[in-house]
């Protein structure tokens, strides 16, 4: 049974729409359980029914037209109980509802299995049998693996109809996709698809206009693999075994195959571009093999996939990738990375929308950082099919609509009313100290790693640089930067904001964040080689980086240096003897190095035990809440499907932060936090309360809390804190700030884009 579940799961996946996923399911089920019926019912809330949407067994015209109530039957009753249901005489069951336009007899057998995605039932797979019978376990938890496939495909061809409802019809009035609300503000522009060059299944739909032109690229490009295979085959004639052999054997028929190559020729006549007919072509003939009975057939599929994966290298070495970017450019792609986000030319940029990642991802920081809208981990994204669309990103509510109605436009336009309305609410903030009604001052550091941020207006308005993400030019270079080379980049930085202070954090690589020349392959990169575990394992590139600190801080005074990721004491002491070799080598050469303050970051819960000792060690310390947030509540800050549990106002969270406060202050070392959370309104109440020493956020964030911070006492800040300590789950704390924000006039603070 593993193998026909196995078989029907890859169909399932690869059938072109959900009709056909729904086809291939009732057939194949039917036939693998003998049952006499198996029918899929889709669940309409709306209407209140379930539909008949594809049956083998019953009649084909009652598909679409036949549907049950909602709360009624025993398909009702799965879908109430959210389980299988399982009768080996379904007329003796008190739900028992005998429906006759859809050509059925009194079936006997009975089960029914929920289709559920995201704890909603989205509709019912069931089988019937004439005679009485028990289905067994093992078909009970098929049909189950099965449902949840279904869930998969059904979702997916939900947001597919986004892309084919006509424009007015009632579905694209209504429907949107949801994500996670990742940089606020609301954008509309037109989308362009970024994709990994060598990812088929990437290629996003696009038109041509030269197709002859495209056509003998193509032809060049098949020539070129065919030729490459052959030379490869004969240089390993010798040393092959005879099924490898049959390989190549089998490739090249493919590639010489009249099929593949004239279809693919046919599609670029008909106006499409040479690489997604390419992808066309090949994802047609692979599903033909994929839904095959012999596992060796079956095979084969993944042959046809590394033949296009072949043609289509060939085809883009020889043709660079140019991308148009109109003006307003909304940048989509299925893991948006930051680097792809900093290739488009800033002016251009008008929001990101991303299938995977969420709002704690470093792309979202950039996003937020360079102050356009950012929805991520929109699961059901059909990434390929929306080059060119027009889209409204909403990043307040982690929505996204394709090819908007007018009505939908109105509204959105009405709400990029009111964000202008609120900036200059802010304006007037401008120059005013960041101060307490009772006088206590909180300084507001700026967030940076581009060079765009730093010659933003805001910027103007912060006492400093509270972290310098060094690795954002190192993600944009083709190679490591030398000493000169980051010693301008550094310099740029410590030159624009002197004499204020400016901390300069060490490389901090790994997790989401990647150098393509210095690739590796974990399993779990968030609890693997990051941040100052890198460094030290490379004392070299450490060394190289922070005599490049050293020598762009002379003359100027204000660096301070910070080490992310500390986890153990001995790390912190491995990095500052190498800080200390640096500095003394720098003086050795003769360069007049002062000796900058060194602090860490506490983003591990580990150091947050340790707070002591490392406080005892470092000048300063500066939390880190993105991560510290997804190690202690052990959610992956870049997974759409844990996202909602990644919560900075969990009372866990919450209690760590004053631990280290108050184990800090024991030492009289100052702690401020350079997380995503010193830019929340409602969490900086809290900070506040904590008698946190400085907030260090993105530049488009510095207005609105000096505005909170301008509102509250900081006695007032500690009486929510302390409120907010006795809750015990995130939801109650925030509604709580919510209503002090209001409270003080914060309300569009609040619910911005309500
Ligand atoms: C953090 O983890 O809070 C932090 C500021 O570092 P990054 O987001 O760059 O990991
Ligand atoms: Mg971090």
């Amino acid at each position: 049974m593993l193998a026909t579940l196995h078989r029907i799961v890859q169909a399932v996946n690869s059938a072109p729409d959900l009709n056909s996923a729904l086809q291939v399911i009732v057939r194949e089920v039917k036939r693998a359980v003998k049952a006499d019926v198996c029918s899929v019912y889709l669940t309409d809330y709306e209407k209140h029914r379930h539909v008949l949407s594809a049956t083998h067994g019953l009649r084909q015209e009652a598909v679409g037209k036949v549907s049950l109530p909602l709360h009624r039957g025993l398909i009702g009753l799965v879908c109430e109980r959210a389980e299988p249901i399982n009768l080996d005489d379904a007329p003796s069951h008190p739900r028992y509802m005998f429906v006759t336009d859809t050509g059925e007899m009194p079936y006997h057998g009975f089960l029914g299995v929920p289709v559920i995605q995201n704890r909603r039932v989205l509709g019912v797979l069931v089988v019937r049998q004439r005679k009485p019978r028990k289905f067994e376990d093992n078909e009970v938890t098929f049909l189950f693996t099965l449902a949840a496939q279904l869930a998969g495909a059904i979702t997916h061809a939900q947001a597919q109809g986004e892309l084919s409802a006509a424009p007015g019809s009632e579905v694209a009035q209504m429907r949107y996709l949801d994500g996670r609300p990742s940089a606020s503000g609301v954008a509309l522009g037109s989308v362009v698809v970024t994709y990994r060059m060598d990812d088929l299944e990437a290629i996003p739909d696009r038109r041509t206009d030269e197709p002859e032109r495209e056509i003998a690229q193509f032809r060049d490009a098949v020539a070129r693999v065919e030729d490459s295979l052959r030379r490869l085959q004969s240089r390993l004639e010798e040393v092959l075994p005879a099924e490898e052999k049959a390989l190549f054997d089998a490739l090249l028929l493919m590639l010489g195959s009249d099929n593949l190559v004239t279809q693919t020729i046919e599609r670029i006549r008909q106006g499409e571009w040479v690489q997604s007919a390419l992808h066309h072509t090949i994802e047609e003939h692979a599903r033909v093999f994929d839904q095959m009975e012999d596992v060796y057939l079956r095979e084969r599929a993944s042959d046809i996939r590394d033949l296009g994966r072949r043609i289509l290298m060939r085809l883009q070495s020889d043709t660079p990738r140019e991308v148009h970017y109109p003006e307003r450019t909304i940048l989509v792609g299925e893991d948006v990375s930051g680097v792809e986000l900093m290739e488009v030319p800033p002016e251009r940029l008008a929001g990101v929308v991303s299938a995977r990642g969420s709002s704690a991802s470093h792309v979202a920081i950039i996003a937020r950082a360079m102050g356009v809208p950012a929805v991520m981990g929109v699961t059901d994204l059909p990434v390929t099919r929306m080059e060119g669309r027009e889209l409204v990103v909403d990043g307040y509510r982690g929505r996204v609509y394709i090819s908007p109605t007018a009505a939908v436009l109105n509204e959105y336009r009405r709400l990029i009313d009111e964000e202008r309305q609120l900036s200059q609410e802010l304006e007037v903030l401008k120059g005013l100290p960041a101060e307490t009604t009772d006088g206590c001052k909180m300084p507001l550091y700026l967030n940076t790693g581009l060079v765009s941020e730093m010659q933003s207006l805001e910027a103007n308005e912060a006492a400093g640089v509270g972290l310098y993400r060094t690795e954002l030019p190192f993600m944009v270079s083709d190679r490591f930067p030398g000493e000169s080379a980051q010693i301008a980049n550094y310099r740029q930085v410590l030159e624009s904001f002197s004499p204020r202070p400016v901390i300069l954090r060490t490389l901090d690589i790994g997790g989401d964040k990647s150098l393509p020349y210095f690739p590796s392959q974990e399993s779990n990169p968030f609890l693997g080689w990051r941040g100052v575990r890198v460094s030290l394992g490379h004392p070299e590139i450490f060394l190289t980086q922070i005599r490049a600190m050293l020598r762009a801080a002379v003359g100027l005074d204000n660096l301070r240096i910070m080490l992310p990721l500390i986890t153990t004491v001995g790390e912190l002491d491995d990095a500052m003897l190498l800080i200390q070799r640096a500095y003394d080598e720098l003086l050795d050469e003769g360069v007049a190095v002062t000796m900058p303050q060194v602090g860490v970051m506490v983003e591990v819960p580990a150091a947050v035990f340790q707070v002591a000792a490392l406080a005892r060690r470092v000048d300063f310390i500066s939390i880190g809440t993105n991560d510290l947030t997804q190690y202690l509540l052990a959610v992956d800050r870049n997974n759409p499907r844990v996202a909602e549990l990644y919560d900075e106002l969990h009372p866990a969270v919450l209690k760590a932060l004053v631990m280290v406060a108050e184990g800090a202050a024991k030492f009289n070392c100052p702690v401020s936090v350079c997380g995503e959370m010193a830019g929340n309104p409602l969490a900086v109440v809290l900070l506040l309360g904590m008698g946190i020493d400085g907030l260090s956020m993105s530049a488009g964030s510095l207005l609105k809390v000096k505005w909170v911070i301008r509102s509250f006492s900081r006695a007032r800040a500690r009486q929510l804190l302390q409120a907010a300590l006795r809750m015990e789950d995130a939801p109650p704390v925030k509604l709580l700030l919510k209503g002090a924000l209001e409270e003080v006039g914060l309300g569009a603070l609040v619910h911005p884009g309500k």
